[in-house]
């Protein structure tokens, strides 16, 4: 028997209805299951949305609330109502003792109320979480299902199931919370001495005299400690408690630099940020702040102090970093400020994981949360700040539906509680910068805080531009500049450490015909294959689909184009960059690579930065996930093997993400007493963006960028929608596309003459640059709107008319960022 997919949780007759124990919680009297009742008969009407992912639905509906259940009915209750002659679960988003008043009760004028049949669950979601879910579901067009699960608790969705009598049962999901049993000494237990004869008691005293344990840890510490531990229970000497046990929190590292001591005296800088911080919050305004502070300012020290502040008053904070940064270093500042109160959401955990933290959260034992974008929804009470640290990263912004920005919602999330969004960076993206230089953006104030200055002694680096077309003119055929060489040399025999920057994954990523420069492509996805020399065989990253191929210059491995046998490796990769290292220093130097081949296991990423730690000179060796947060003070020299592969990205924001990616690692440099160093080795010196690292100087590129964005008319000065279609045959896509672009078309005429000239815009529909995946054909239309312009719901509107064809698929990307 096989488990009912949340998706197909609608799928019921009538008649199992009858004969179902569903409904086993008080609900079941005759009056009440009759769908036939009048709302007159009601005295509590509640809005629920079905969990029923399609978006043909309406976002939510109105049911009566029987009396019988009326007091266990709330916003966040998950409950079972029946829908179109179905069984459906859904989730309470309003509850109010007038019909008219209640959203979803449109659909009433064609059919009678019905009642909700039972309650599932007490409330998981507050009325903030609903009403912010209401406005994620608007501004990025989504289900309002699919924005309200991100704020359900992880793994335990209510699933029906048909059990062998043929009728059918709600099942919970499995995960389940666990207890720990702690053994404690009591008061007599503290002057206690065992008989000498009685080892196993003794051993289990005096193992407690420094404190509790868990069975478990009795267990893994002297193997089976049950029978000592009933013996002095009995006699009133030990004390076991129950507790409940949050997994998916530990994070003990032996990294010095995950202690965060309270530093004696403030910088000007984060006194500044600290007093504007608190400004907002003591007025209960909803500012959006930009900390601006260069690497190695003390921004975190700034979240900290504010954390405690908002921890001081029995609030609540919630701190969002980058995934790639969510590490061992990172928590550990949080967990040595402010303890067990710590929780923490990333992608790696378990559900088991996932399901205690976010219990943790919500029994209000954890009231400082520190994740990634998602831990946004986690049930926090009384929330007094948030924060996002590294604010301009892409990986805010979630890439399938609901395609939002955390730091969109977060601004919205700091609307309702009137609080203070604090934003910080060290390269603010340009949307901060515009939206700080306006002085407001959509109804709130963004202030701009510098912090231009490293605390104590230690400076921003020196940085060092290395040519490469040069080193080619005069011969060198190294991987390492001979200035670069030199430096690396010089800091292991100083008995220093060096970090290595080099953007590009695998090794030798892709084949290239010497001849006629094809590529070879995946024939389903049209994507450049990589190339794997381990196993011989190119790779589309897309699909996943392998195809070998004989080793260079093997007969065969000829262009698919002209048929050329010179068929090349291009590009080098992070272990050919390895292999030249370790010709290069001497064998005793620990060289550490991190990149997504090395990580890929649940502790790697925290095991490589340990050993990095501990070794007395060392070379980190990695792509971008060593550019971001890392503090090691001992970091002498920091090396950028080939600074142009981000810059030629055929994207409007390439430039800025090359700019934050180089700066970003350079602040790894010289953070503690010793200066550093930086050589960036490029073939393009005299970019804008190199220009602007090799000066510390961003306004030489932004300058610069800005103009071309607005004269581009790009974000931050437009809205950016993409709406991509998606379906087998080519030729129905097209017409699918152009009749959407048609609806939209239509109804942006109307509103055009309000604004700009040139805006409202619609580009295409025009075949996507990922122009097949999976065999599915691709074409995209994109939107350009003034700031504060609905697009949303443009595009909504249109969606409605256009309504669904099979074998289409639509997708919507508000402020998209990734448009391929
Ligand atoms: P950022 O997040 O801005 O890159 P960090 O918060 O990591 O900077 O701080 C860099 C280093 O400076 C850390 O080792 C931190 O402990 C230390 N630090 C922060 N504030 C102070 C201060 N006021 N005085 C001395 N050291 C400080
Ligand atoms: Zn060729
Ligand atoms: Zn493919």
């Amino acid at each position: 028997m096989t488990h009912i997919a949340p998706t197909q949780t609608n799928l019921f007759d009538e008649a199992a209805l009858a004969k179902t124990d569903i409904d086993a919680q008080g609900s079941d009297s005759p009056e009440h299951a009759q769908p036939s009742c009048t709302h007159q008969r009601y005295s509590l009407f509640a809005s629920v949305v079905l969990d029923i992912p399609t978006r043909a639905l309406a976002d939510s509906f109105a049911y009566g609330v029987p009396d019988a259940i009326a007091k266990s009915v709330h916003i966040g209750c998950t409950v079972l109502v029946r829908f179109g002659g179905r069984l459906a679960v859904g989730y309470v988003i309003a509850v109010n003792a007038e019909l008219k008043a209640l959203s979803g009760a449109e659909h009433l004028q064609h059919t009678k109320i019905q009642p909700l049949i039972s309650v599932l669950s007490p409330p998981r979601f507050s009325e903030t979480s609903a009403h912010l879910a209401v406005w994620m579901s608007h501004e990025y067009v989504a289900t309002l299902l699919e924005c309200l699960r991100l704020f359900l608790p992880p793994g335990t969705t209510p699933k029906l199931k048909k059990n062998a009598e043929g009728n059918y049962e709600l099942i919970q999901a499995q995960t389940k919370a666990l207890e720990e049993r702690w053994v404690s000494l009591t008061a007599r237990g503290f002057a206690f001495e065992p008989r000498n004869s009685a080892t196993r008691q003794r051993q289990l005293v005096d193992a407690l005299r420094s404190g509790p344990l868990t069975t478990r840890e009795l267990r893994v510490l002297y193997t089976d400690m049950s029978s000592a531990i009933r013996a002095l229970e009995k006699k009133g000497i030990v004390h076991i408690e129950k507790r409940r046990s949050w997994r998916g929190g530990e994070y003990d590292t032996s990294l010095s630099s995950a202690q965060a001591h309270v530093p004696g005296q403030l910088t000007e800088g984060q006194l500044n940020a600290l007093a504007a911080i608190e400004d907002v919050r003591q007025h209960q305004r909803d500012d959006v702040i930009v900390i601006d502070g260069v690497t190695g300012s003390g921004k975190t020290e700034v979240y900290l102090s504010a954390i405690a502040a908002v921890i001081a008053e029995g609030k609540s904070a919630c701190v969002l970093v980058p995934e790639i940064s969510l590490t061992a270093q990172t928590v550990g500042r949080f967990r040595s400020r402010f303890g067990s109160m710590v929780a923490v959401f990333h992608s790696r955990l378990s559900a088991g994981e996932r399901l205690d933290q976010w219990d943790m959260v919500h029994s209000g034992a954890a009231r400082v949360v520190v994740g990634a974008r998602s831990a946004l929804f986690c049930p926090l009470q009384n929330l007094g700040l948030i924060i996002i640290d590294e604010e301009h990263e892409q990986s805010y912004k979630q890439g399938s539906a609901p395609r939002y920005h955390a730091r969109e919602v977060a601004a919205e999330l700091a609307k309702t509680h009137k609080i203070p969004l604090v934003l910080g960076s060290a390269t603010p993206s340009a949307e901060a910068q515009e939206r700080c230089l306006q002085g407001q953006f959509g109804g709130q104030t963004w202030l701009r805080v510098a912090m231009p200055e490293r605390p104590g002694r230690s400076a921003l680096p020196q940085i060092h531009m290395v040519d490469l077309r040069k080193e080619f003119r005069l011969g060198a055929r190294s991987i390492f500049s001979k200035q670069l060489a030199e430096a690396l040399l010089e800091v292991v025999s100083r008995g220093e450490k060096a970090v290595l920057l080099h953007n590009r994954r695998g090794f030798a990523p892709f084949l290239m015909c010497r001849e006629c420069g094809c590529v070879p492509s995946c024939p389903h996805c049209s994507t450049s294959l990589t190339y794997h020399e381990r196993t011989h065989a190119l790779m589309c990253h897309t699909c996943g689909t392998s195809y070998r191929v004989r080793p260079y210059p093997a007969m065969g491995s000829a262009c698919p184009q002209c048929h050329s046998r010179y068929l090349a490796k291009m590009g080098i990769g992070t272990q050919q960059v390895e292999d030249e290292l370790r010709q290069l220093l001497p064998a005793d130097v620990a060289i550490i690579r991190m990149d997504a081949d090395t990580t890929k296991t649940k502790d790697a990423h925290k095991e490589l930065l340990e050993a990095f730690d501990a070794a007395p000179t060392a070379v980190l060796l990695g792509t971008q996930m060593i550019a971001k947060g890392l503090d090691f003070p001992e970091v002498t020299l920091v090396g950028v093997v080939m600074a142009d592969y981000a810059l030629k990205m055929p994207d409007f924001r390439a430039q800025e993400r090359a700019y934050s990616l180089l700066e970003q690692v350079a602040g790894r440099a010289g953070r503690g007493e010793m200066p550093g160093q930086v050589i960036i080795q490029t073939y393009l010196p005299e970019e804008a963006v190199m220009r602007a690292v090799f000066r510390h100087d961003r306004t030489i590129f932004t300058k610069h960028d800005a103009d071309m964005r607005r004269s581009a008319l790009y974000p931050p000065y437009v809205r950016l929608t993409n709406v991509v279609l998606w379906g087998a045959q080519e030729a129905r896509v097209r017409a699918a596309a152009e009749r959407l672009a048609g609806l939209v078309r239509a109804v942006l005429s109307e509103t055009k003459s309000e604004h700009s000239q040139n805006l409202p815009q619609l580009l295409g529909p025009v075949p996507c640059a990922l122009a097949r995946v999976k065999d599915r054909f691709r074409f995209h239309f994109m939107l350009k709107t003034p700031l504060g312009y609905d697009v949303s719901r443009v595009v909504r509107h249109a969606l409605t008319t256009f309504g669904t064809v099979p074998d289409i698929h639509v997708s919507v990307d508000v402020d998209a960022y990734d448009v391929s």
